[in-house]
Parts: structure tokens; C-alpha cells; sequence
């Protein structure tokens, strides 16, 4: 039964709400009795006085003693007993309560000569113990005289009376509280769940083929609105990366289809016929090593992102020269270059010390040459530049090739982006060193995985020019 949130919440909130009325209710209680009994003693306090001014105005008119002492006597009402007592201890008057309970004189020596004596005493009353308050003075009717006692007693009915009326009155009202906020509670508590419910119930359907499903948002103010909207978010976050996953199973699966329908091309082509001569052989071989060759090249790109999706772990830190590794990769560039009558130069730089992953890099600066020198027509230049620019490494490649097209410009970091997707196909199925459209997204996942970054800086009919910039992280 605990098991159950709202029942837990129904209980607790019950259960402190008891402990606050308990606590409450005592304190009233007990301030209500204090003030009871106050009062009561404040009334002994008032009879003895009412009794005293009697007695001596009535002794000051000489009047005899017993009567002066009835009169006075009979000043207060029934509910009080009151006697007089001489300096003897013997009765002189008294005024029974309920006409049969008396007021004693307390105990020899308890009245103090010239205060009120309060206590409360046990009397016999036919078969019955009562208790009543009680209050005695000695008053002195002139100095010359033995001093009287007067005496009054009152029953607790009154203060019994009030507080017996207050308990009624808790012992209905606190269980009757409890019952309508417990069920209050559980009202509101399932009003509350019941968006939970709801939350968990859409939840438990939603699997990889419905991830566009969302929570439903009752309240987006609250705290439940506020948890479905971040579960929605977990969820649009989860969905992309599916979907992109799955796109990118498309295109890779795509990709790697071309040069393979290519290598059996060739082959069923050259395998169709018997008593082919060697050249045709090796035409054939020619075809499937340049198709292998691409192959494993996309497979390597593949492996690039693989990693770069794993993050920043996944570098292989170490210090070297940046500018040494420029000179090294434009040298090997140069080889395509030349081959293309395209030149390649790079200007003068100082020694850059860095601390990265130098075989990454080397590959995001031989995937930027290998575009521009791919892009550049015979006869065209590209330049590489190595500068410090707001505490950045600048290096920037650039080319005096056709450009890329405006429409194309915001969409070539993609993975699997081609300008021309036709032609670079038809390009590989000759055997062109075209890639898959991977190679700018490997550079700037590069770039960024060592905290830079790699735009397109300009790009237009007279060449493109591609910035990376990298933190300077080193000064050995
Ligand atoms: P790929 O590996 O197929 O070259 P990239 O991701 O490197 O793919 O490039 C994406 C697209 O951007 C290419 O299809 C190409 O047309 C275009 N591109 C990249 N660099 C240049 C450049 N320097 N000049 C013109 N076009 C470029």
C-alpha cells in the first residue's frame, strides 16, 4: 500500500497536519485552563474583599458580632460557601454552599497574618470527596482586636464546566479536520498524479520507431510541465541523433555501393569472355585497384568520424611545429599539384609549437589542400599561410580555383555533402581521387576537437579560401 506515491503523500500530509493540530490544541488548552483558574481565584480574591468591607462597616457601627457577621455573610452568592471564624478559631457565621458543603478554616498557621491564602482542599461532602478552591484572609477590625478569619470556597464546576466544553469541542474538530484534509489530500494528489500517469502510460509506448511521439505537457508552469518539457527535449535530442545515424547509414551504405557495383562491373565484364589478351586483364585490375582504393578510403573517413564522435579522448596528444607540418603535407601535396600543373606555395612562418594530435591534423590540412588543389584548374596557385592572430594559430588555404557556389556554401561541412554529387560519382567511377563528401567535416571535427575552429572564410569566381584556427596551447 506504501508502494503508492499518492497514498504516501496522503499519509504524510495527514500525519503533520495532526502533529501541527495536537500541538496547537495542547497549547490552547492549557492556556484556556491557566486562565480559568485565574479567574476563579480572582473571584475568591473579591468575595473575601466584599465580605471584609461588610464586616467592618457593620462592626464599626456596633453592631454585635454574630449579626454583624451573617449580614456580611450573606453578601455573596450561593455558589460560594463562606464563614466567619473569631480569633479563637470558633465559627461566628457561615454561609453554606449548595446548603450543605461548609468552608473550613485550612490548616492551623497556613493563613499568613497579613496576605490571602490560596489553596485547594479536599472536603467530604455526604459519601462524596470534593475538591474546591478555597481562600482565607485574617483581617483586623481595629488594632486593638484579635484578628478574624474569613473563609470562601468555590467548586472547580465553572473552569470543569469550560475546559469539558473546549474538549468537546477538539475531539470533534481535529478528527473532522483530519478526515477533509485527508481527503482533500488524496484529491489533489491524484489531480497532481494524474499527469504522471499519463506521462508514464505515453512513455512506455515510445521505442525507436515512434521517437517523434512527445510527453503530453498539462502544465508547462509547474514542476511535472517542467519535467515532461526536459523529457520532450531528451527526446527531440534522441530523435535527431537517430535520425541522423540512419542518414548516415544511408549515405555511407550508398557511398561504398558505387565503387563496389563498379569492381563487378569490370570484373563480369572481363570474366564474360574467355582468351581476353593481358592488357585487357590489367585494365580490369587497374579499375578494381583504383575502386579498392577509394573504398578503403571512405572507410578510413568513416572511421575518422566513428572516433570523432567519440570526442575529445579520442586525440592522441604531443608537441611538435606546427609550421614544420605544413611544410610537410604542402610537399605532398605537391605531387597531385604538379601532376595537375597547379603550384603550390607556402609562405615563410615562424617556429609554432603545438600540443595535439599531430596525425589528425596532418590529415584536416591534407583534406584542405587536397579540395584546392583538386578544385584548381591547370595552371591556378594555392597558397598556405601560417599567422598569429588574436591569440590564434590562422592557418589559411587558400585557392584560385572556380569556387563554390553560394547555395552549397552553408551545407559543405556536412557529412556525405558533395557540391556535385553526379559528377563527382561519375568522376570516381574513373577513377578520380574524389572523395565521399566527408573530408570538410573530418577538418572541422579535427579543428574543433582541439578547441578551434574551421570556416569557409570567402569563396567566389576567383578562388576559396578556408581558415582553421587552433589555440595556442604551447610555448617550448
Ligand atoms: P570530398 O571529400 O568529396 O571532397 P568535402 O567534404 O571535402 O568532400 O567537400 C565537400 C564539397 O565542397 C565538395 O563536393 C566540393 O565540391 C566542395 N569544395 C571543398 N573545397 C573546395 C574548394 N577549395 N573549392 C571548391 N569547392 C570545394
Amino acid at each position: 500500500m506504501f508502494d503508492s506515491v499518492r497514498v504516501r503523500l496522503t499519509v504524510w500530509y495527514v500525519g503533520v497536519l495532526a502533529v501541527v493540530l495536537a500541538v496547537f490544541s495542547t497549547v490552547l488548552y492549557v492556556m484556556v485552563a491557566r486562565s480559568l483558574y485565574d479567574d476563579l481565584d480572582d473571584d475568591l480574591r473579591l468575595s473575601l474583599k466584599m465580605v471584609t468591607v461588610k464586616l467592618v462597616k457593620e462592626l464599626g457601627e456596633n453592631r454585635p458580632e454574630r449579626q454583624a457577621a451573617l449580614d456580611a455573610v450573606n453578601e455573596l452568592s450561593t455558589r460560594e460557601a463562606v464563614a466567619v471564624f473569631n480569633s479563637s478559631g470558633a465559627l461566628v457565621a457561615e454561609q453554606p454552599a449548595q446548603g450543605d458543603i461548609h468552608a473550613h478554616l485550612p490548616a492551623a498557621n497556613t493563613v499568613p497574618p497579613s496576605d490571602v491564602y490560596l489553596g485547594t482542599e479536599k472536603l467530604r461532602v455526604g459519601r462524596e470527596q470534593v475538591s474546591r478552591r478555597v481562600a482565607a484572609e485574617q483581617i483586623n477590625v481595629n488594632t486593638q482586636d484579635a484578628p478574624y478569619t474569613l473563609v470562601v470556597s468555590e467548586s472547580f464546576d465553572t473552569v470543569e464546566d469550560g475546559l469539558g466544553a473546549i474538549r468537546d469541542l477538539l475531539y470533534i474538530a481535529i478528527p473532522g479536520a483530519l478526515l477533509i484534509s485527508g481527503m482533500g489530500g488524496w484529491f489533489l494528489t491524484r489531480q497532481s498524479l494524474a499527469s504522471v500517469l499519463a506521462m508514464s502510460e505515453r512513455a512506455r509506448r515510445i521505442s525507436a520507431e515512434n521517437l517523434e511521439q512527445r510527453l503530453p505537457v498539462i502544465n508547462p508552469r509547474d514542476e511535472l510541465g517542467r519535467l515532461a518539457a526536459t523529457f520532450n527535449e531528451l527526446l527531440s535530442r534522441l530523435d535527431e541523433s537517430f535520425s541522423y545515424q540512419r542518414r548516415f547509414m544511408a549515405d555511407a551504405s550508398h557511398e561504398l555501393r558505387t565503387p563496389l557495383s563498379v569492381m563487378r562491373t569490370a570484373t563480369g565484364v572481363t570474366l564474360e569472355r574467355e582468351g581476353r589478351t593481358e592488357g585487357e586483364y590489367r585494365d580490369a585490375l587497374k579499375i578494381i585497384d583504383e575502386q579498392a582504393r577509394r573504398l578503403s578510403h571512405i572507410v578510413e573517413d568513416m572511421f575518422t568520424l566513428a572516433r570523432s564522435d567519440v570526442g575529445r579522448q579520442a586525440l592522441r596528444q604531443s608537441d611538435f611545429y606546427l609550421d614544420e607540418l605544413i611544410m610537410e603535407v604542402a610537399r605532398a601535396g605537391e605531387v597531385l599539384a604538379s601532376h595537375k600543373g597547379v603550384e603550390i606555395s607556402v609562405a615563410p612562418a615562424a617556429e609554432t609549437p603545438f600540443h595535439g594530435d599531430e596525425g589528425l591534423l596532418r590529415q584536416m590540412l591534407l583534406n584542405l589542400l587536397d579540395n584546392s588543389v583538386k578544385h584548381t584548374p591547370a595552371g591556378g596557385s594555392v597558397s598556405v599561410r601560417l599567422e598569429r592572430a588574436n591569440g590564434h594559430h590562422a592557418i589559411t588555404v587558400s585557392d584560385t580555383g572556380a569556387g563554390i557556389p553560394v547555395e552549397a556554401q552553408s551545407k559543405i561541412f556536412e557529412r556525405f555533402y558533395r557540391v556535385d554529387k553526379a559528377r563527382s560519382r561519375a568522376e570516381a567511377a574513373h577513377g578520380a581521387t574524389s572523395g565521399a563528401g566527408l573530408g570538410l567535416s573530418i577538418a572541422r571535427w579535427i579543428a574543433e576537437a582541439h578547441g578551434g575552429q574551421l570556416i569557409l572564410k570567402s569563396s567566389g569566381e576567383t578562388g576559396s579560401t578556408f581558415v582553421a584556427m587552433l589555440p595556442v596551447n604551447c610555448e617550448f
